[in-house]
């Protein structure tokens, strides 16, 4: 049994991956702007660190998991690449002396599908995001929905170069990211028939929306000891819109 911090913890797949941690025998640390053990705004910098600070004095400067899902999906583009992003990296930075600390340690990080599928967004975003500038990616961050996925792509990139690293692997932590699809939870409310309509541009082929409990199933399972091999990986679990849209895009022969 170990000690998991959940950021996002009140949302609709922070909720669903605490129960089952919690039936495991876990102790969960939620961190969230409200209703949670630490409440802090990751969207500023005082808010991230008061929020590590206050994480390691829950946790008596140990922890076993981290699983990273406070996210925004709204109109406001910078907000959304400062907490989706910058509030991501700064969890995982801030959090990695205390997984360290833990003789094996698992930490998963929720990107998305729209990564992948949603065609036509600025990657210049991502851009700037991987450049540790905040200031300019949410200068050219001026549209919420398309800065959504290129602030996932930034973090599911960001998550993929320090997962092989001497601070992450090097150090006994395994990093992954999972990008789900469309999951029903209060971010998405009301927005499956909106998605259902969109057909071939965006498929579904299992013609339902995803569960939060689905993806918690998942997020337990890396946080696991069985899932001692995965390091690096960017897991879609999407109901089959990225395999229908992207069948022959990979896995793709290295060179090519
Ligand atoms: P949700 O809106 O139910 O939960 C998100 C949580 O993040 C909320 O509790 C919210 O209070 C918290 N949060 C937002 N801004 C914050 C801030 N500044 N500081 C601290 N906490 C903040 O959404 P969800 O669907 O449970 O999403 C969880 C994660 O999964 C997000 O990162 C989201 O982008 C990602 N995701 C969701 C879907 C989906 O279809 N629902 C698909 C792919 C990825």
């Amino acid at each position: 049994m170990g000690t998991i911090v959940i950021t996002g913890s009140a949302g609709g797949i922070g909720r669903a991956t605490r129960a089952l941690l919690v039936a495991d025998g876990h102790e969960v640390i939620g961190v969230d702007v409200r209703d949670a053990e630490v409440e802090a705004d990751l969207s500023t910098a005082g808010g991230r660190k008061a929020m590590v600070r206050d994480v390691e004095d829950a946790c008596d400067g140990v922890l076993d998991g981290l699983v990273v899902a406070a996210g925004l999906q709204n109109d406001d583009g910078p907000s959304v690449v400062s907490i989706n992003y910058f509030g991501a990296v700064a969890t995982l930075e801030g959090l990695r002396p205390l997984l360290e600390r833990s003789a094996s340690a698992s930490a998963v990080v929720i990107s998305s599908n729209s990564t992948t599928t949603q065609p036509g967004y600025p990657v210049e975003v991502a851009e700037w995001c991987l450049a540790d500038d905040e200031t300019r990616a949410r200068a050219v961050a001026t549209d919420g929905l398309t800065a959504y996925p290129a602030s996932k792509l930034a973090l599911a990139l960001w998550t993929r170069r320090a997962a092989t690293t001497p601070e992450w692997i090097g150090a006994g932590i395994r990093l992954n990211a999972i990008a789900p699809g469309f999951i029903d939870t209060p971010m998405t409310d009301g927005g499956w028939d909106f998605v259902a309509s969109l057909g071939d541009v965006y498929p579904i082929p299992i013609e339902r929306p995803g569960q939060s409990a689905e993806v918690a199933g998942l997020i337990r399972y890396l946080l696991s000891d069985e899932a001692g091999f995965f390091c690096g990986s960017f897991i879609v679990m999407d109901g089959g819109t990225d395999a229908r849209l992207r069948s022959d895009d990979w896995p793709r022969p290295i060179g090519l």
